[in-house]
């Protein structure tokens, strides 16, 4: 037998073997064999013993890869039990949806969450769960989830088993094993507390939120509140102060005429006591006055032409004398590198650095004091300027230095003893300044001095400006338009008889040859036939207007340049601006102020040509300005007999009710004789405007009333009769819109028999005999409307009914006899109810008979 590797003696080979294990596999799959075992038959004994045995082997082996797989069988069983303790334990819902989102299985959670046994679940549709209005969210995530196959999760609310509705959150993805047949799981929570939560977080926010609105408008309205408190009270200061300022003004001119009269000399100091204690009040009500109105916002700021040099110089010129006085040394100024024409406010700018100046003398006892400017910035012709005054005074220590420049902050009340002031100073400083767009500040040291300065905002002035408008000195523009403009010929148009008076006055003493006509029609002939060096041209006249003469002029042959200068009681941009439009140079505003005058007119007269006369009368300026001012002559007999007729009409002037003396004395160069003059003109034309006024009003002639009132009050100002020109100026105001508004007749003849009362004082003041019109002016009638207008505020306890009752004294008294002496007592005792009474039995009395 050949040796075969496979056949081992009568052993079965192994490819036997193999053939047997194929068949028997076979059998086991089919069940039937698909060869016979006849095989068997030609093995030996022992080969089928040795297969046996290989078969035990196989089973054995069998029997433990079976127990392997039970072992294995047990240890997915146990995972599984820990899958399904975790699946159901887990602290979500979890269930499977098939692809018509009806529930597979579902963990105990989510039977919690959905209120249901979990074997009642399955096969429930999960959209029974979900709240109606609901459900399309639900359907779109599902959609959105078939689309892109990334997991989708939303809140939505859902209704439990039982109805009770909860909010959840809704997680779905996908599940992997079923992936084909659109199955998915969900992750649900109950998110119920959490949205109670949110919501009541909402609430308390929407709370929250109403609260800060209503706290903030509260804050509003309480800032409102305090901005109207601020603002009333800078106006109150404001009319206070202004209030205060009249019977100052009244006590100063008045202790300048008792000074000129003869007195004793304890008389003569005392009245330099009330003078300085005087001048000292006002410039404390004008501080006042400074503060309120920058605080009230109604401090408008100028913008001109001005040349720093002047300013510095005003300023050392006041306090020149005082710093003398105390032993200091010349006063030294430094103007640096700032342009020499600057264009801002130059009344603001000296009144800051007047405030330092003046500190510095104040609070300094020796040495030396500096005023200082330095250019900072330049920005083409914007320039940014810092003024410095430095002393060599107390100086102040650095813990005190926080205070300043806050309103009423004095370093330490031994100051206030030893040195005085408010405290304002610098507080009006500070804001001038900051108007101005600048900072202040002041570095110090105590005992060694101190260096308060500030920066403003300037621009470099464009024009070449005449040397004539620059800051002055009172008196000076007046002098110098004497200088150099002497004989200079002026067309005046002006239609107010009074106004046209002063102004020629006026102009004639500073030595212009003057001719007036009073409208624009006038003014175009008298331009047509004569030459003028300049115009001065009322805006409001009758037949035409000064807007329409300018034009007209203006085309006149050699008319284009000669200056125009607008005259008017109109002060608003809008105004100014349709001047220049119709070509006109300049503009003044009535009332006239003599030096706005001057200065304008030496602004624009032409310059005349220079002879050996001027050159000389330049030469020695402040010999001949002596003489100009005091008038021509030297006569002294002449000139003291005038100074004496001059006087007795100044204490004339002062008797007459309502006049604001000092502007009463500058109009007229202080000639008060021509003022009594001008005053008696006035009560000629005006005497019998109220009878006039009534005829017009009662003939519905408005237009006509309106222009009688209009006019009184322009000569009233004009001449300085302040209280007149107040009240008239009210009447105006009442008249106003009259032809839209049923007038209270009442009150307005009322105001008219005031008015009429107060030229009749004037008039009597003047010594004139009375007024022609009281006769004529329907007294009764407005006595019966004053006595019920007395009523009515005696009903009301109004103070107003003093002043009433006194302005109808002399009829009350002759009309009321015995009564009257009742009521009186009455009403000045402030007893206004007894009064009411009393004037109620008389009206009854008075209806009765
Ligand atoms: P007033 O001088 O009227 O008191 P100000 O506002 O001008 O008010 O000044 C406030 C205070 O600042 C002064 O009272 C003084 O204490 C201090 N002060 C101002 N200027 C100087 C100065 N040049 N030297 C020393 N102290 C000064």
């Amino acid at each position: 037998m050949p040796n075969n590797d496979n056949k081992v003696g009568n052993m079965p080979t192994p490819a036997l073997v193999s053939t047997l294990r194929q068949q028997a596999e076979a059998l086991v799959l089919q069940e039937k064999p698909t060869a016979s075992l006849d095989v068997l038959d030609d093995l030996s004994p022992e080969a089928i013993r040795k297969m046996l045995h290989e078969l035990c082997v196989h089973q054995i082996e069998l029997e433990m890869q079976n127990e392997e797989l039970r072992q294995a069988q047990l240890l997915m069983d146990d995972a599984r039990a820990r899958y399904f303790d975790l699946y159901d334990l887990a602290p979500v819902g979890y269930c499977t949806l098939d692809e018509q989102g009806l529930i597979l299985e579902a963990n105990l959670k989510a039977a919690t969450i959905l209120g249901l046994d979990r074997r009642m679940l399955t096969r429930q549709p999960i959209a029974r769960f979900i709240f109606k209005a609901d459900q399309d969210i639900f359907y779109l995530q599902r959609k959105r989830l078939s689309q892109t196959g990334e997991p989708q999760s939303c809140e939505l609310r859902m209704v439990k088993h039982d109805g009770t509705q909860i909010w959840a959150q809704l997680a779905e993805a996908g599940t992997q094993e079923t992936k084909n047949k659109d199955f998915c799981r969900i992750v649900l929570s109950d998110i119920t507390e959490r949205k109670k939560n949110e919501v009541e977080l909402d609430q308390h926010r929407h709370h929250l939120e109403q609260l800060v609105l209503s706290r903030t408008a509260e804050l509003a309205k309480a800032k409102e509140a305090a901005e109207t408190a601020n603002r009333a009270k800078s106006t109150f200061l404001t009319n206070i102060s202004h209030e205060i300022r009249t019977p100052m003004t009244a006590i100063i001119s008045l202790t300048y005429l008792l000074r000129r009269t003869k007195l004793i000399p304890e008389q003569a100091e005392k009245l330099s006591k009330i003078d300085t204690a005087a001048h000292h009040l006002l410039s404390i009500i004008n501080d006042i006055l400074d503060i309120s109105k920058i605080e009230a916002g109604k401090l408008e700021l100028e913008n001109t032409d001005f040349r720093l040099a002047d300013i510095l110089d005003n300023v050392r010129s006041i306090i020149d004398e005082s710093a003398k006085n105390k032993g200091l040394l010349p006063i030294q100024i430094d103007s640096g590198d700032v342009p020499l024409w600057l264009r801002g406010d130059p009344i603001r700018l000296r009144q800051a650095l007047l405030n330092y100046a003046g500190n510095s003398v104040k609070f300094t006892d020796k040495g030396l004091i500096t005023l200082r400017s330095k250019l900072l910035e330049e920005n083409g012709d914007k320039l940014l300027v810092r003024f410095e005054v430095t002393d060599t005074g107390i100086g102040i220590s650095p813990e005190n230095i926080p205070r300043l420049f806050q309103p009423f902050e004095q370093v330490s009340t031994s100051s206030t003893d030893k040195y005085g002031g408010t405290g304002l100073g610098l507080a009006i400083t500070k804001r001038l300044v900051e108007l101005m767009g600048g900072e202040v500040g002041v570095d110090s040291t105590p005992n060694i001095g101190s260096t308060f300065w500030f920066t403003t905002r300037l621009q470099r002035s464009q024009r070449i400006i005449p040397t004539a408008f620059r800051i002055m000195k009172p008196g000076e523009a007046e002098t110098q338009l004497k200088l150099k403009h002497k004989g200079a010929r002026l067309l005046l148009a002006e239609d107010n008889d009074v106004n046209r008076e002063i102004i020629v006055a006026l102009l004639r003493s500073a030595g212009m040859v003057v001719e007036s006509v009073p409208d624009g029609l006038e003014a175009i002939k008298k331009a047509q036939a004569n030459s003028y060096d300049l115009i001065l041209m009322d805006m409001q006249m009758p037949n035409m207007d000064g807007i329409d003469a300018t034009l007209a002029i203006r085309a006149l042959p050699g008319w284009k340049t000669i200056p125009i200068i607008a005259l008017t009681a109109n002060a608003f941009a809008e105004s100014r601006r349709t001047c220049t439009e119709v070509g006109m140079n300049g503009f003044i505003t009535k009332p006239i102020d003599p030096e706005i005058l001057y200065t304008t007119l030496l602004k624009w007269l032409p310059p005349k040509m220079k002879n050996a006369h001027n050159g000389a009368i330049i030469k020695h300026t402040k010999a001949l300005t002596n003489i100009v001012s005091s008038g021509t002559t030297t006569d002294a007999a002449v000139a003291q007999a005038q100074e004496k007729s001059n006087d007795i009409a100044l204490a004339q002037m002062a008797k007459i009710p309502g006049i604001n003396i000092p502007y009463c004395q500058s109009i007229l160069g202080g000639n008060a004789e021509r003022y009594l003059e001008l005053l008696a003109l006035f009560i000629e034309l005006h005497a019998n405007d109220m009878i006039l006024l009534a005829t017009s009003l009662d003939n519905g002639n408005y237009k006509e009333a309106k222009h009688l009132v209009h006019s009184l009050k322009g000569s009233a100002a004009t001449l300085g009769i302040d209280h007149l020109a107040k009240i008239v100026a009210h009447l105006e105001g009442k008249l106003g819109d009259i032809e839209y508004k049923t007038l209270h007749n009442d009150d307005i003849h009322l105001e008219m028999d005031t008015i009429n009362l107060e030229l009749k004082a004037i008039s009597s003041a003047l010594s004139f005999t009375p007024i022609h019109g009281n006769a004529v002016y329907p007294e009764q009638a407005t006595l019966r409307i004053a006595l019920k207008k007395l009523n009515s505020l005696l009903a009301e306890s109004d103070t107003a009914a003093i002043p009433l009752f006194e302005n109808y004294t002399e009829s009350l008294r002759s009309t009321l006899g015995l009564a009257y002496e009742e009521l009186a007592r009455q009403i000045k005792g402030f007893e206004f109810e007894k009064a009411h009474k009393t004037l109620q039995s008389l009206l009854h009395q008075n209806n009765e008979t």
